[in-house]
């Protein structure tokens, strides 16, 4: 398929000059604001509204001095989709209140800003854990509804908007508006994975799943090769609640894609005998140490192996060890520990490094089911032929949902974390350009949570064009003079007029 150029030109030396580290201090009233790869970002004021009454005055403000603004939670995207090198950021996270809990139906009504943290820890000790979450349980409702997050559990219950009932929205123009799948239900089904191009998110009411335990069902299947980890996890979808493979992307030939999956199941009533005690938060805590370590420090010694030679060991290593957790069989785990698997070692981004121009982006890609085997087979291999082998490969199966420009199918992604360094930005986007024409001549698509490469061609390739211009229309309609704007929006659906003031 001739795509043309698909991806963006890597955010270069212009916008790694401006990054602040404390010798280097912001402007007055303004702060550093990066994407959680740390490899974009850029110096912005930065408004906080306690209400949605102040969101409505922070866009009344942008609206009269001309600055454009990007919506912000709790900054969890991998790359640029909360920052704004053009103007002004507004962060939600300070509206963080749970707003009502119903304890017969588990629905939460809560403020934009509340974390996924927030709400598990408000729903376990009344017995509910949240439908969909994400790797860590930092992002906020608003960000994570803005990018209609899926968890390991996309096969069976959907994204996060599945979950969604309801939600309050600021619009550009300052109209407060509540939309669900009857009011407004265009407006619904496209602000929701609408990476804040619309209005602001500021309450969501949301369903969470009765549970019977604070633990879950745990067993950890090694698997030779790629083959057979679709091929367990397609056995599994009808009976698992959760299924995720971890895999090693150094893996060649008869190897490619050897990993560990992880298959957990919820509890049924009266299998924990002990459901009242681990159904505490104390139950759900992640432990203080890793093998004696300080969590805190762990990233110091990840950092020690972070380069290709000591990835491939680690991986190697990881694998190995696999083999001896599928012998221990089925184990229980608290629900924090199983899925918040990442938040067990806190910054372990730092491990790519803290210097101006390190860091990581992650590149998640979705393939048809069709495809997903020959076409991550082709992605595998030619990252390793490229000298880009990513250090951290997760696969996860998924299926569709009514979200306008949704990143869900019925297939597959692998998520990949790549190391960025000064020296290696030209080569490494080079070579994510290479692979998303592959991603693109297989039929699938990326999520924008996870991507810092993609331009334009590639947006309008993996989109149905209706849907496209369906959103276009939308944000035409709602926000003509697009206040609201990121570098994510400018990267993948530029060109963007700069935003003016009225005259
Ligand atoms: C370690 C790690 C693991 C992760 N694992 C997963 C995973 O398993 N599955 C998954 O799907 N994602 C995962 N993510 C990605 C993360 O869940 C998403 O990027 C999520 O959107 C982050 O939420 P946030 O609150 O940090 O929002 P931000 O990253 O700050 O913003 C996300 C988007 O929402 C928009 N937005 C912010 N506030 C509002 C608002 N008030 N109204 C409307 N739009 C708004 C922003 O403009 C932006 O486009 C992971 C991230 C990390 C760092």
């Amino acid at each position: 398929m001739e795509t043309g150029s698909t991806s963006s030109r890597p955010p270069g030396s212009e916008a790694l000059a401006r990054r602040v580290r404390s010798e280097e201090r912001p402007r007055r009233g303004f702060e550093y604001v990066e994407g959680w790869g740390m490899a974009m970002g850029a110096e912005s004021r930065v408004w906080r509204p306690e209400s949605a009454d102040e969101v409505a005055e922070v866009f009344r403000r942008s609206r009269q001095s001309g600055r454009c603004l990007a919506l912000r939670g709790a900054g969890r995207s991998y790359g640029d989709a909360s920052i704004n090198d053009r103007g002004d950021v507004l962060d939600i996270s300070a509206m963080n209140r749970v707003l009502s809990f119903d304890e017969a139906t588990g629905i939460a009504d809560c403020e934009a800003g509340v974390t996924i943290r927030d709400l598990w820890r408000h729903s376990l000790p009344r017995g509910y854990w949240p439908k969909v979450v994400s790797g860590t349980m930092f992002p906020t409702l608003a960000g994570a509804a803005g990018m209609n997050i899926h968890g390991k559990n996309n096969y069976k219950v959907g994204t996060i908007g599945d979950a969604i009932l309801e939600i309050d929205m600021v619009l550009p123009d300052g109209t407060f508006i509540t939309v669900d799948r009857e009011r407004r239900p265009e407006l619904f089904h496209a602000a929701i994975g609408g990476f804040g191009m619309l209005g602001a998110i500021t309450r969501v009411k949301i369903g969470t799943k009765k549970i019977h335990s604070g633990e879950i069902d745990v067993a950890g299947i090694s698997v030779p090769n790629l083959g057979a980890m679709m091929d367990y996890v397609d056995a599994h979808t009808g009976t698992a609640d959760y299924l995720v493979g971890w895999l090693d992307c150094f893996g060649r030939g008869e190897d490619l894609g050897r990993g560990l999956i992880h298959h957990a199941r919820y509890l049924e009533p009266g299998e924990d005998p002990e459901a009242e005690r681990t159904l505490t938060l104390a139950h759900q805590h992640l432990p203080g140490s890793i093998m004696g370590f300080p969590k805190g420090e762990v990233w110091r010694i990840l950092k020690l192996v972070s380069h290709d030679p000591g990835m491939r060991l680690l991986n190697f290593t990881k694998h190995q060890m696999g083999k001896l957790e599928q012998r221990k069989g089925w184990y229980r785990q608290s629900h924090a520990a199983f899925n918040f698997l990442l938040d067990f070692v806190p910054n372990w981004k730092f491990a790519y490094g803290r210097k101006p121009g390190h860091g990581l982006i992650q590149y998640q890609v979705f393939l048809p089911k069709e495809s997903a085997l020959a076409g991550f087979t082709e992605i595998i291999g030619r990252q390793q032929k490229r000298g880009h082998t990513s250090y951290l490969g997760v696969l996860k199966r998924h299926r569709p949902d009514p979200f306008l420009l949704t990143h869900a199918m019925d297939g597959w992604s692998i998520a990949m974390d790549f190391a960025v360094t000064p020296k290696n930005r030209e080569s490494l986007w080079a070579t994510t350009d290479e692979l998303t024409r592959v991603v693109l001549d297989h039929g699938g698509r990326f999520y924008f949570a996870k991507d810092a490469v993609i331009g334009p061609k590639t947006v309008e390739a993996m989109f149905d064009a209706e849907k496209l211009s369906a959103f276009r229309a939308l944000k035409f309609q709602l926000d003509p003079g697009e206040m609201l704007q990121t570098n994510l929006w400018r990267r993948a659906f530029g060109p963007v007029e700069t935003f003016t003031a009225p005259a």
